[in-house]
């Protein structure tokens, strides 16, 4: 094949976003290690595309402050442990995707940990993915009463990605949830202002709106497709985009 036929990545650098319990797979606490192993092998796939790829993954599966908070714990005492379960869920990825698939990786947390992990600094993460590493941001924003969705449309917009996907447990955005509503329809494409007006269950409200400001469209696909992350990133397979403009 010759070198015009084949399309090179729409896309130089992206954020991923996917949630904590995205990891559980089917496990009710933790890590599923093939979970582990599949995301590891999606952002290879990824990585070798020449794509600069940044992580940011939830913390859903260890600690949610919300639920903390109506037990009785604190708000932002509870959204610290929130936050600190994010940053063990960057150690485990960072740990296999160094393991099983070999490409360097760097967490950096929005709460400094010297001993742990680096603290954010936006230079060095931008020399970071400048170098082919893979950076994960942990600790969120660093902020309680915020979620990682906004962490991520954040740090996505400081290191200027070119797209946010968001790595969900269905294939794009619908109408209503499809596990409940066999009638639910599925979007290939929305705006910004769709989400918001309709309230649809994408990110946070926070997160659309930088987002918007910064005028990165996100890209919703399934976590659970192998492959499915490099497939959008070339515009194939199921997948809804947003962005500021309706397409014609
Ligand atoms: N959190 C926070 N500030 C942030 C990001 C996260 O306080 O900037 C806390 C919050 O308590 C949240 C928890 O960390 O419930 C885990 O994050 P999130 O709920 O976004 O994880 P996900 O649902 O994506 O697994």
């Amino acid at each position: 094949m010759n070198e015009a036929a084949t399309p090179g990545p729409r896309f130089r650098r992206v954020l991923l976003k996917m949630s904590g319990e995205a990891l559980m797979g089917d496990r009710e606490f933790g890590h599923d290690r093939r979970v582990l192993r599949q995301l590891a092998e999606d952002c290879a796939a990824v990585h070798a595309m020449g794509v600069q790829l940044c992580l940011v993954i939830g913390g859903g599966n260890i600690v949610r402050g919300s639920t903390l908070a109506a037990a009785g714990v604190e708000r932002s005492t509870a959204d610290y442990m929130g936050m600190l379960g994010t940053v063990i869920n960057a150690l485990a990825v960072q740990s296999v995707i160094e393991q099983h698939v070999g490409i360097p990786t760097r967490v950096m947390s929005a709460i400094p940990m010297a001993a742990v992990c680096e603290p954010y600094i936006r230079r060095r993460a931008v020399r970071h993915l400048e170098k082919g590493r893979i950076v994960i941001f942990a600790a969120g924003t660093g902020n309680p009463y915020f979620t990682t969705d906004t962490a991520a449309a954040l740090r996505a917009a400081e290191m200027g990605c070119d797209a946010i996907l968001k790595g969900t447990q269905v294939d794009g955005v619908y109408s209503a949830d499809p596990k409940r509503d066999p009638a639910a329809e599925r979007y290939d494409h929305l705006t910004y202002l769709d989400v918001l007006a309709r309230d649809l269950k994408v990110m946070d409200a926070s997160a659309i709106s930088l987002a918007r400001e910064s005028s990165i469209p996100i890209i919703v696909f399934s976590v659970h497709a192998p492959g499915a992350f490099a497939r959008v990133l070339r515009g194939e397979g199921p997948h809804t985009i947003i962005t500021e403009e309706a397409l014609a």
